[in-house]
């Protein structure tokens, strides 16, 4: 059997030897293991056998599941250390390596304490690393030579593109202005920096990584996990870095699309099919000024363009800002510095999590490379408990009365989980009570998880400012209360301006731009494909952020895979553009609103954030669920496009 753990791991794995398979195992948890030992033995009845053993927890995590019976639990060890014994190898002679659909319903209900619906089961196959992306359209041509697709950016989704298509046999190039693959990974280097969801999830499904050191990988983690990814597939060939691309426009005779970019100072012209863009959508600071910025000697940085050579241990600082990234920068700076003051705008909603920070111990990362299976399991949970099974807490339930803060019970479920963070960390502070907490309802701006800000808060050396900086004086800032602030450096955790390709001017069949077309409210069929724009993919264009689990791995996987249908659509057919019908994208874009409108991202009340344009409309948030996007996404309607064949 060649798919085990260790052979879809990215990095070494933990060698056998390093820790004896039995204290490995005393650490396992139980019912994982269980679900190892179904596949690797083929006794499906160890399923109901065990079953009655494992009671659910009422609240169950990515981290813990069940309560389980000891007596059973040591059997179960039992046999786990006889059948992954390695005189036994049982990693050759794996009896079920893709446990069939009624078996994994089976597995994945006892595996996530819950029932797990049927209609789960072909994105979990997928997303727990069990197959990787399967095509809808079986190829029987191979994209000719001369048919090149061009993706623009390296960084997670770029890569992911690069991997599909250089496995699908497309004759791609990416274009990547920087020097590195990575992306954000590569220019947000902040200290603190870290994916606020688990390791094991916020990765490539096609492509798991036994060897996470910590369960929410730090940047510096992610960034090699990347880098890695790019090395084993041979990205890098088919990178071209140093190339900003300024614009591309539709050349309709030619049907190519032909990319304007700046390389090493010089015009430079690529020709393409098909264009992937592969680019996020919070890519430009948002540095908001102030007056007076002259008088000031001290330093001022944005997170995004953090320069590291300017010293903190010892010094004032103030940081402007109070969402995810300011909190990772303030939980990772606060011991250094002389004197901190946090300036916080307006509260956010802040939830304790137990992973933040903590490290995967030794014998977890060994049952992961070593046990067969044990991975996909773990990321099965991973992605189970953060996934879907938050969708309802975003959603507005019209009956839920209107004097709450909340706008359903799942909603304000979260919503006192927030409130008991607060009041464990400030319950005898009713100052500081009312000024963390938000006046909205939770999910209506991103949602901060907390990897020590309320600490950091409650240090001597640390305070908490409302509003926002008025201008500047020689030695710091004054603030919109007046009180005046010394600092040496100000750090800008100011978010980013939402961009949709408005980086880029883009001019489609007869000469229509993008920008016109999109303004601030921008549309395309399935987040993914506009009218008058023929070959062109958007990946994470509008209305595709999965905002209620974590998940830009997702999307872009589930959009990529599109992408390819598309493309080997048009190998298959001779196609040579295709591009949706108006109408078809109107009434998808009429169908995300309506169902927008029953959610809490549309009707933020006074919440800030990027969800929302300057017009209050979402443009952000995907409003399905992950497993319906994820099936929307499995094959393109060819009806659904206006297609041009080779004469
Ligand atoms: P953000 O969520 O947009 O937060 C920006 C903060 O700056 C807010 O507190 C905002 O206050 C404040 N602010 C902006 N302009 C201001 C001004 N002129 N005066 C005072 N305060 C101002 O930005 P972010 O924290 O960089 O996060 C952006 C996104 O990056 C996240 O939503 C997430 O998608 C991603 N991210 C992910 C991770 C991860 O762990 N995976 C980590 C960091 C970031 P208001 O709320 O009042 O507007």
């Amino acid at each position: 059997m060649s798919s085990s753990t260790t052979d879809r791991s990215t990095g070494a794995p933990a060698p056998r030897e390093a820790l004896d398979l039995k204290s490995a195992v005393a650490a396992a948890d139980p019912a994982l293991l269980l679900l190892c030992l179904v596949q690797v033995t083929g006794d499906r009845g160890l399923l109901s056998r065990y079953n009655s053993a494992f009671h659910p927890l009422e609240v169950r995590s990515a981290y813990t599941v069940h309560e389980v019976d000891e007596v059973e639990a040591e059997e179960i060890r039992q046999l786990a250390v006889q059948v992954f014994s390695m005189e036994r190898s049982p990693l050759e002679n794996v009896a079920i390596p893709v446990p069939d659909p009624a078996l994994f319903q089976q597995m994945a209900t006892l595996g996530a304490g819950e029932e797990v619906d049927a209609e789960f089961v072909s994105i979990l196959l997928e997303q727990s690393g069990f197959v990787s992306d399967s095509r809808v359209l079986k190829a029987t041509k191979t994209p000719p030579p001369d048919f090149k697709v061009a993706v623009i950016g390296a960084g997670m989704v770029g890569i992911n593109a690069g991997v599909k298509l250089g496995i699908a046999g497309f004759n791609y190039t990416i274009l990547e202005s920087r020097s590195e693959v990575g992306g954000t990974w590569a220019i947000n280097t902040y200290p603190g920096a870290a994916v606020d969801t688990p390791s094991s999830y916020y990765s490539y499904s096609f492509e798991l990584k036994a060897d996470w050191p910590n369960y929410y990988p730090e940047g510096d983690a992610y960034l090699n996990y990347l880098q890695d990814v790019a090395d084993k597939y041979g990205i890098r060939e088919h990178i071209e870095f140093g190339t900003e691309v300024q614009g591309f426009r539709w050349d309709e005779s030619e049907q190519v699309w032909v990319i304007s970019s700046v390389q090493n100072g010089k015009a430079v012209e690529h020709r393409a099919n098909a264009v992937i863009t592969a680019l996020g959508t919070l890519n430009r600071p948002n540095k908001p000024e102030f007056p007076d910025r002259e008088k000031f000697a001290g330093t001022v940085m944005h997170t995004a363009e953090w320069d590291h050579s300017v010293e903190l241990a010892g010094r004032k600082v103030v940081v402007l800002g109070t969402g995810c990234t300011s909190v990772q920068v303030v939980s990772s700076m606060v011991s250094q510095v002389e004197h901190l003051t946090v300036i916080q705008r307006q509260p956010h909603w802040v939830v304790p999590d137990i992973g933040y920070g903590l490290r995967v111990p030794e014998a977890e990362q060994w049952c992961l490379a070593n046990i067969p299976f044990y991975n996909q399991w773990t990321r099965f949970r991973a992605y189970w408990f953060v996934s879907d099974n938050n969708y309802g807490k975003s959603r507005i339930d019209p009956d839920w009365p209107k004097d709450l803060l909340s706008v359903s019970a799942t909603n304000h479920k979260l919503l006192e989980y927030c409130m008991s963070h607060l009041e464990a960390n400030f319950g005898d502070d009713p100052v500081m009570m009312a000024r963390l907490t938000p006046d909205f309802a939770p999910y209506a701006k991103r949602i901060v998880k907390d990897p020590g800000f309320y600490d950091a808060l409650k240090e001597d050396h640390v305070d908490l400012q409302g509003g926002t900086i008025e201008r500047f004086t020689e030695t710091g800032v004054v603030l919109s209360s007046g009180a005046e602030v010394e600092c040496d450096v100000l750090i800008l955790a100011t978010g980013f301006k939402l961009e949709y390709l408005s980086q880029f001017e883009i001019a489609g069949r007869g000469g229509r731009q993008l920008a016109d077309e999109w303004g601030s409210h921008p549309k395309a069929y399935l987040g993914v494909t506009v009218p008058g724009f023929p070959n062109m993919f958007v990946t994470c264009g509008p209305n595709v952020g999965s905002n209620h689990g974590g998940g830009h791995n997702l999307t872009g996987e589930e959009q990529v895979h599109y992408a390819l249908e598309c493309l080997q659509h048009m190998v298959e057919g001779g196609i040579t553009s295709m591009e949706p019908l108006p109408n078809v994208t109107e009434e998808y874009a009429a169908r995300v609103d309506a169902e927008l409108d029953k959610t809490v991202w549309q009707h933020g009340g006074t919440a800030h954030g990027y969800y929302r344009n300057a017009a209050g409309k979402a443009t952000d948030p995907c409003p399905w669920r992950m497993v319906d996007y994820w099936t929307m996404l499995r094959e393109p309607v060819l009806d659904d496009f206006l297609v041009t064949y080779k004469s």
